[in-house]
Order: C-alpha cells, then structure tokens, then sequence
C-alpha cells in the first residue's frame, strides 16, 4: 500500500441555520449580482473587441466595481474566474461547431437574484474543528457595524472528521433549495493499493451505451443505458400526470428520479473499477464530451425522444467521470482525458478515416483493411490507443509513427487482436434486483 494526497468534498449542515440564513443569503444574491456584472461585462468586451476575456482580466476590470467589495476578495474572485472559465468553455464547444450549446445566461429571475454558491479561501474562513465553528468572511459592503463575519455551527457525517484532514482548502456555502449547506473541499491523505499493471482501458461514453470499454488485449464491453430509459420512462409519464410541475408531488417524483440516477451512476462507476482491477488496468484512457455531439450527428438522439425523452445532459458525463475518477484512484489507477476527434470515424484497425466507413448502424466495417467492429467499440479502441498506440512484436521499430506500425499490423494479420475485434462484445446490464451490473447471457445459437 503507497499514501496518496487526494482532494475530498465533505458535505455538512448547519446547525444555526436560522441565525445564519439572512447573512448567507445576502451573499449568495451578492455572488449572483456578481456574476451578472461580470456576465454583462464580458458580452460588451464580445461586441467590442470580438475576444472573451480572462479571469485574472475580468478580475482587474472590476476590481473597481461597486458589487465586487459585496463579497470577500477571494470569493468575488471566485465568482469571476468561474463565470470566465465557463464562457471560455462555451465559446470552445461553440467554435468545434458544436451549435446546441448555450451561451451563458444571467442569475436572475425576474426581479429576483438566485442564492448562489459563494466560495471562501484560506484569507475568507477560519475553522474551529474543536468546536465545529467555522467563521466567513463578508465583504466590505455588507459588513454591519455588530459584525464582518458569519459564524456557523457545522455538523459533518459521523465518518469525517475535518480535525484529521491534511488541509481544508474552501468552504463552499450552497444552498439545497430548502437551507443552506457547507461544503468542505479538503486534501486527504488515503492509501491506495500499487497500481496493479500497465494494462489500458479506452471508455467511450455516450448515449445508446453509456460506457463502452475496450481493453488491450482486444476484448470489450457495453454497458447500455436500458435501465436508465426505462427508469425515465416510468417517472417521465408519472410527472406528467401531475397537475402542477411545481407541486410537491412533482418534486418529489423529480427527486427520486435523480436519486436513482445518482445511484445508477455510482454503481456502474464503482463496477467498471473493480473490473480494471480485475484486468490488471492501470490507466483509464476516457473521451472527453465532444463524442455526444457526434451520436447527435448520427440520428441517436432522435431516438431518446422515443424513449421518453432522457434529458441526459453532458453534465452527466461529467458527473460520471469524476466519480470513475474518484474510485480509481482509490485503486492506484490513473484516469486520463483526452479528445475524442474522430475516434468515432477512424478505423482502429488500419487507422484509416472516412466518413463512409460506418456502413450500417451500430457496426463499423472498414473497405481499407476489412475490420468489422462495434461501432461503439472503435470508438472506444481508439480512445484507448491515443494513450497507447498498438505497438506490434514483430520486429517492428517503436519509434513507428502509429500508422506505420498499423500498416505492419495489417500485413503481419496480427491474428490476436482481430480475434478480438471480430469476437461479440460482452454486454453488462444493471440488474434491479440485486442492484448490481451483470453480463448478459450470451445467446449461442
Ligand atoms: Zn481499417
């Protein structure tokens, strides 16, 4: 076993919360009086100059501004370096073409500010774990002459203990929609097992199967959303017969909508780890979000709309991410991202790419070298070969460029890995029942 410092959030309630609320209120409408500042901002830079500004620009510009001494520097910096980061991400996707994303809007409702989350760094908190005290900053603005700072009363789950924590990095204060919580974000000493080998895995995720895994010996395996869609179904049609969407029957059915989803995710992250550890991995190669854009392309989302509408959002794939990420780390596994470009349109056989190459739904084949593949399953090979490109035995230089050495793999028949592509991927499917994933009887005809 080896230590490793690794960053944990740590959720806590607030036992004061009566004495707090109107003082964290009156940040959290800060923060987004903030935010739309900045928001507003950064469209007149746009209209201007036709360029997006930084943070650290964005900071500069407003340091001056009325609204940002609403909230200790380091929280209104915060704010700022967020909304920028956020803007820049959409401004990204935006310019890869991607034209369903949203460009950033304003926190406000009608004439109300939302409650955002305000974060505190090491000058805007003090903690007191022996008293589980923890005291926030305000900013200037809003400091009243009988205090500057807020002091809440945390209770965190019995198993954390923030005494014993490396360091507390932020506080976050958010609020739930009913109250208002704390999040810890902390570093964490944990052991974790030596990564078991160099083995890689590439994990294609979409939305007919949310996670694809190809694995370097050649096999794979899919891990199709059926129970999600049925699950959305189900509360999709139960939502609808509500007679109000803000009433407290439609809320609730939205909340165990989610939860299970949560569940869902967490299941399935913690499964696909304990295979890798099962498989000897000891990277996990994952394609970052563009891949939803492109089952969009293929004709795939129109089929969701079938299905009940599954409002899968990349969000979730974030969220899924983190939590793979946080389990195998655990492990001593690596997580790597990198950028899905056409690892759905590239033969990972041969590496030849054309858009005509996927002939029929579902099933790649190749004409160059004559691969027929899962299309999903490709993809995934090409994710993981972008960390580790094949590299063939015989005799063949590894300093190749990897279409070089595909080529020497073509002709060589390299008879393994094309057993393994030709071979039925495996099919994994949440079982209800025992709340676990397990393989799909193989139908042996
Ligand atoms: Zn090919």
């Amino acid at each position: 076993m080896a230590k490793q410092v690794v960053t944990r959030t740590y959720t806590a309630s607030i036992g004061n919360q009566q004495q707090v609320s109107d003082d964290l209120d009156a940040l959290g409408f800060a923060a987004s009086k903030l935010w739309n500042v900045g928001r507003w901002t950064i469209s007149r830079v746009w209209d201007e100059i036709g360029y997006i500004p930084e943070h650290d620009e964005l900071t500069a510009y407003l340091k001056s501004h009325e609204r940002y001494d609403d909230l200790h520097s380091q929280s209104s910096q915060r704010v700022l370096q967020e909304l920028a980061e956020a803007f820049n991400g959409w401004y990204g996707k935006r310019r890869n073409g991607d034209t369903n994303a949203n460009p950033l809007g304003y926190r406000k409702h009608r004439d109300e500010h939302p409650r955002s989350t305000v974060t505190f760094k090491n000058k805007g908190f003090k903690l007191d774990t022996k008293y589980n005290r923890l005291r926030l900053s305000k900013g200037s603005n809003l400091k009243e002459y009988w205090s500057d700072f807020i002091l809440c009363e945390y209770q965190t789950r019995p198993d954390v203990d923030l005494s014993t924590v490396e360091s507390v990095q932020q506080v976050r204060t958010v609020w739930t929609g009913d109250e208002w919580e704390l999040h810890f974000v902390c570093k964490v000493e944990i052991e974790v097992s030596e990564a078991p080998s160099e083995q890689t895995v590439g994990v294609d995720l979409g939305i007919t199967n949310f996670a694809v895994l190809a694995y370097e010996d050649g096999h794979a395996e899919l891990y199709p959303l059926n129970c999600l869609k049925q699950d959305d179904y189900y509360f999709s049609k139960r939502i609808a017969r509500c007679d109000d969407s803000d009433s407290e029957q439609a809320t609730r059915l939205n909340r165990r909508k989610s939860a299970r989803r949560t569940h869902y995710f967490h299941t399935l992250s913690k499964h696909i780890v304990q295979r890798c550890v099962d498989e000897g991995v000891g990277t996990i190669v994952v394609g970052d979000l563009s891949g939803i854009r492109e089952d969009e392309e293929n004709g795939e989302s129109k089929d969701w709309g079938k299905h009940g509408n599954l409002d899968l959002h990349s969000w979730a794939f974030d969220r899924f991410t983190d939590l793979l990420e946080y389990k195998a780390e655990m492990e001593g596994i690596t997580i790597k991202q990198v950028f899905e470009r056409d690892t759905s349109k590239s033969c990972s056989c041969c590496g030849r790419k054309r858009d005509a190459n996927r002939v029929e739904r579902g099933l790649y084949v190749c004409d160059e070298c004559g691969m027929v593949a899962n299309a999903d399953v490709n993809g995934a090979e090409n994710i993981r070969q972008k960390v580790s490109p094949i590299l063939v035995t015989d005799g063949v230089d590894e300093t190749h460029s990897v279409s070089s050495a595909h080529q020497n793999a073509k002709h060589s028949g390299d008879g393994d890995r094309s057993n393994g592509w030709l071979a039925q991927p495996s099919t994994f499917l949440f079982d209800k029942e025992t709340g676990a994933f397990a393989p799909r009887e193989q139908v042996t005809s």
